[in-house]
């Protein structure tokens, strides 16, 4: 099945078309700056050289007809494709997992918005903009937070006030939801019977966890919101919170700033003093930087302390697995946490662990106690998946 998937931001659209049974890419690109100046469309035709559009991008809707005309150039006529899969961040109390789109389960998008309102207003848009526009296309939402969604309730529920967290739906939702689902199904597929209870690693720019046994999820980092769990690139993972009204009452900051504090100027950027990016600090590392140095012994610190709360969630772990821009291409960033894991009976091979492959493998050592897997994660190809499920005739 010829499926397009579509990942809308606030000011961006990335796009893939792909084929569910050969799992074929045939086009992928991303419609940056819409609605700014100076907006384009970077793109790849099958396996061409990466392409540049500058192209006026007003809105969602003109980014959107640009893209199919892109698809149309590569021999992809609107009639080809047959089912748009949307990427939704914060599926709430409605989305348990995937649904086809209707006027109902479009309202629930942004019935649920307030909770990821840089998102999902966005993604609501583009779906309905593309119901309008290609009628005959059926399309389907795939929200982040699905996978989480049936975690068991100690797991999920917040030591609040029941009437505020019913009133105001407040529990764990995680995300990367459908990068573990894809994680699981990999690791699975890679191990059989040798998989039971599995902690996911997704470490990319954003970052978090899964705890996932026999393919049901146990456990997450991230919370009501992505912030929470692991230090991230510009986040601060969890804190004290009485962090926040300590800022607020006697730093003077205005609750706009603490949010804008926490989820940008925060994490290892804050940290190293330099960058968010983990490639960044590792130079610094290299040549000495004492805050560099401490940026990654805190993320090897804190994400080997929640692995280590993963397993405990299941009582135990046979398999990890390192995904997303960290976790596939790091091997410092492995290899740190791992020593860390040392004494639980992780033992990372270091020649295994320095290997470059875009492929799925293993890094352990033959008697480790612990599988430990790197799996580059596709997120698209999950959405698709379900798209072909919900809509494959
Ligand atoms: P997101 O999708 O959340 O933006 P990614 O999964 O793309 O994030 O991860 C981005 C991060 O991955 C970068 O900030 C960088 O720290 C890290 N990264 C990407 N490529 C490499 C690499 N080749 N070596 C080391 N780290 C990398």
């Amino acid at each position: 099945m010829n499926v397009l998937v579509i990942n809308a931001g606030s000011s961006s659209l990335k796009f893939q078309l792909l084929d569910t049974k050969t799992r074929e890419v045939y086009a992928k690109g991303n419609c940056e700056r819409i609605g700014i100046d100076g907006s384009f469309i970077g793109y790849n035709v099958k396996d061409g050289d990466k392409q540049k559009l500058e192209v006026a991008l007003p809105d969602h809707k003109t980014a959107i007809k640009h893209v199919f005309e892109i698809l149309a150039g590569a021999g992809f006529d609107t009639d080809k494709i047959e089912g748009i899969g949307h990427r939704v961040v914060q599926g709430g109390w409605y989305f348990p997992e995937s649904k086809v789109v209707t006027d109902e389960t479009l309202g629930w998008v942004r019935e649920v918005a307030p909770l990821a309102p840089l998102h999902n207003y966005a993604e609501a848009d583009v779906i309905e903009i593309c119901r309008e526009m290609f009628p005959s296309i059926g399309n389907v939402i795939v929200a982040d937070t699905s996978f989480h969604y049936n975690i068991p309730e100690k797991a999920w529920r917040y030591a609040l006030p029941r009437d505020v967290v019913d009133k105001l739906h407040i529990r764990k939702y995680g995300a990367h939801g459908t990068s573990h689902r894809y994680i699981w199904r990999s690791t699975k597929e890679l191990l059989g019977d040798d998989v039971h209870k599995l902690v996911s690693c997704h470490l990319g720019s954003g970052a978090s966890l899964s705890a996932i046994q026999d393919g049901k999820d146990m456990d997450t980092t991230m919370g009501l919101t992505p912030l929470d769990g692991l230090i991230m690139g510009t986040r601060c993972g969890t804190i004290d919170p009485a962090t926040v009204c300590y800022l607020v009452r006697e730093g003077g900051y205005t609750i706009d700033e603490v949010d804008t504090m926490m989820n940008k100027q925060s994490g290892l950027l804050a940290l190293s003093g330099i960058s968010s990016d983990s490639r960044d600090i590792e130079d610094g590392v290299n040549k000495g930087d004492p805050n560099c140095i401490m940026a990654f012994d805190m993320f090897y610190y804190r994400t080997s302390q929640l692995i280590a709360e993963m397993a405990q969630s299941m009582h135990g772990f046979d398999t990890m697995a390192f995904s997303a821009g960290i976790g596939e291409n790091s091997a410092t960033m492995r290899m740190g946490v791992a020593k860390e894991l040392e004494w639980l009976g992780v033992k990372v091979d270091p020649e295994k662990n320095k290997v470059r492959s875009d492929e799925l493998r293993v890094i352990s050592t033959d008697d480790s106690k612990i599988k430990v897997l790197v799996v580059p994660t596709n997120e698209e190809l999950m959405i698709a998946l379900d798209v072909e499920e919900l809509l494959g005739k």
